[in-house]
Formats: C-alpha cells, sequence, structure tokens
C-alpha cells in the first residue's frame, strides 16, 4: 500500500506533467447545426429536417452509417452508427410528423416563454416532464383561448421527441383530420388503413379539437380514434379552445365547453389520458397590439 502511494505521489508531482490531460471526445456536428448535427428549415407548408454536412462525414463510421461489431463468439454484427445513424433516424422521424412549417424553429418544450401566470407555468413544467419521464407520464390536453401558445407547446414535445428521443409522432389540425378521413371514406379506403398510422404512432397531436361544426359521423370516427390509442396505451396530446366543464373556476368570458363539442364520451375517455392543463389569460397577439 505503502509503496503505491509513494508511486502515485510521485507520478503526481514529478513524473507526471501538472497541467491536466485532455479527455478526448469526440465533437459533435459543427457551427452551422450547433452541434445537433441536423438543420431545420421551411419546405412548402411543413418544417423539414436535414442531415448537417458535418454529419455525413461523420467521424465514428467514416461517413457508411453504419459499425460492425463482434460478439464473444466471434459473429461480427452490423449496428446504425451511434452518432450519424441515430441522427438520421430521428431526422426521418421529424419529417414525418407534419409540423406545419411556420413552427420549424420551435424544436424544444424550452421554446415555450411561459407568461407571468401560474397556469402557463404549470403547462412548461409538465410539457419538461412528459418528454424527461416518457412513456411513464400520461399526455396532456391544454385548453384556453387562443394565441396563449398552446400549439407552440404541443410541438415543441414532439419536436424534441423526436429529434432528441427518436419516437414516432404525428401532428394533426383537428379540422384537417376529420377532412382528410373524410376523404379516405369517400373513396373507399379500408377502415383500418386511413386510421392505422394515426393509431400506430406513438405520440399523436391533434391541434385544435373541437373547432369547426362536426357532426354525429365525425365524432364517431373521432370516439374509434380516441379508444383504439387509449387500448394501445398510445400518448396523446390536444390543444383546444374550450374547457372542459371538469374544470373549477372556469373562466367566465369563456363559457365554450369542450363536452358540448366533442360529446361527453370522447371527453371522459380524453381525461382519463391526459393532464387537462387550463392556460389563462388573453391572446398574446391581441395583448401586443395593445387592445
Ligand atoms: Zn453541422
Ligand atoms: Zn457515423
Amino acid at each position: 500500500m505503502r509503496y503505491y502511494l509513494k508511486i502515485t505521489l510521485l507520478q503526481k508531482y514529478l513524473i507526471m506533467p501538472k497541467k491536466k490531460k485532455p479527455v478526448k471526445k469526440l465533437q459533435l456536428g459543427c457551427d452551422d447545426c450547433y452541434h445537433k448535427g441536423y438543420l431545420v428549415e421551411k419546405k412548402n407548408n411543413l418544417a423539414r429536417a436535414k442531415i448537417c454536412n458535418c454529419i455525413i462525414n461523420c467521424q465514428s463510421c467514416n461517413g457508411t452509417g453504419a459499425t460492425l461489431t463482434r460478439n464473444d463468439n466471434g459473429y461480427i454484427y452490423i449496428n446504425p452508427c451511434g452518432i450519424c445513424g441515430v441522427i438520421q433516424r430521428n431526422v426521418k422521424l421529424y419529417n414525418m410528423a407534419g409540423i406545419p412549417a411556420k413552427y420549424f424553429d420551435v424544436l424544444q418544450v424550452d421554446t415555450f416563454q411561459p407568461r407571468n401566470h401560474e397556469s402557463h407555468q404549470k403547462a412548461l413544467s409538465y410539457a419538461k416532464e412528459f418528454v424527461q419521464l416518457y412513456p411513464d407520464k400520461k399526455g396532456f390536453l391544454l385548453m384556453g383561448a387562443a394565441g396563449l401558445g398552446k400549439t407552440h407547446l404541443a410541438i415543441g414535445t414532439i419536436s424534441e421527441m423526436t429529434l432528441e428521443r427518436g419516437v414516432k409522432c404525428l401532428f394533426k389540425d383537428f379540422f384537417y383530420l376529420l377532412s382528410e378521413l373524410k376523404e379516405a371514406y369517400s373513396f373507399g379506403t379500408a377502415e383500418n388503413e386511413v386510421i392505422r398510422p394515426l393509431v400506430e404512432t406513438d405520440i399523436l397531436v391533434i391541434d385544435e379539437l373541437g373547432k369547426g361544426r362536426s357532426n354525429e359521423w365525425e365524432l364517431n370516427i373521432l370516439d374509434q380514434l380516441i379508444s383504439k390509442r387509449y387500448n394501445a396505451s398510445k400518448m396523446t396530446l390536444i390543444t383546444t379552445n374550450y374547457i372542459s366543464e371538469t374544470m373549477e373556476n372556469r373562466d367566465p368570458e369563456n363559457n365554450e365547453i369542450l363536452e358540448l363539442r366533442v360529446g361527453k364520451r370522447i371527453a371522459s375517455r380524453l381525461y382519463e389520458m391526459c393532464e387537462f392543463i387550463p392556460l389563462k389569460g388573453r391572446d398574446y397577439r391581441t395583448l401586443r397590439r395593445g387592445l
């Protein structure tokens, strides 16, 4: 023991140079992509991610996208490269999520700036925990007036889940979702073919739930979709301008009730699947205009 100590002290003070040994770490990315390895831009109506040039020539796999590993029995396996392979997969997932172009710069939950209101802080904290603890925390349903940042927060969540966590997500505007379903049914597409991708995605965002007048047929399809996702234990994130009747101290200015828009059955199913979070306050766009 004494001998060992002597040697280490000797090494420390006499043999080893005093300056710290640099830790050799593979630097990911470049300044252009803020060391993320991908860039996101607007393309037509959608936000599109692409691999940064610095990743195309990945140092870890020499740009092949794969690495070889040998197991104990001597067999060689091909694995996707832990750096560029993962980024490529996540970029694909982001591009499949259908995120609208105007949210191309909303890549993280943290980009949501909570207004000076407890409810906004609560919404932000919940979304952050949802991302960190996925899939151990249930989805969320953000309700409140237009322009409070509900969609922003939902998009921040799925951007982070795709780009950083590699989870399959899908964004659907409620109104377009219904028209897509209607169109598919009118072409005689099999029911499963229409609903399957909406059920299979790990996280589905339904934006502006309850917007417009929905008929019984539409609500029935929506009910099927929600029930199937519930049975498959998939996460659903919802934004809506309507307030659930289950909320205490409802804003008297907002008397539009979610249960009246989508029916009690859907609303109570959502209550089981999502944390209901009311966002209070007025539209920030109106406030900015000084109205
Ligand atoms: Zn780069
Ligand atoms: Zn690589």
